[in-house]
């Protein structure tokens, strides 16, 4: 069972590597086995550091995918994709001011 030697693995790593392994797992969520990512959740439920670690790049994330997808879609395109207050304030500070 390499899921099994994977879950032991990860478990008996040291924090710098988990931390290697949260930072690929947050843009290629496929990168580790349903072992390696067990035994990561299991070491962060017992390690702050690492949960801290894997929150704030997981919210960093979030932010440029919202980011990027707005930027993707255009201004203005009208398709409702950008958020409504987001492109108001673009106007108001490109717009008569
Ligand atoms: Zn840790």
């Amino acid at each position: 069972m390499g899921s099994v030697g994977d879950f032991v693995k990860v478990m008996s790593m040291p924090c710098k590597e988990h931390a290697a392994i949260i930072s690929r797992l947050t843009s290629e969520p496929g990168a580790y086995s349903g072992g390696m990512r067990a035994g990561l959740w299991l070491h962060e439920r017992v390690c702050t550091g690492c949960k801290a670690y894997h929150r704030q790049l997981t919210t960093l994330r979030r932010g440029f995918e919202a980011w990027a997808g707005a930027e993707s879609v255009g201004m203005g395109a009208g398709n409702g994709r950008c958020p409504e207050g987001v492109v108001r304030r673009i106007r108001e500070r490109v717009g008569r001011g």
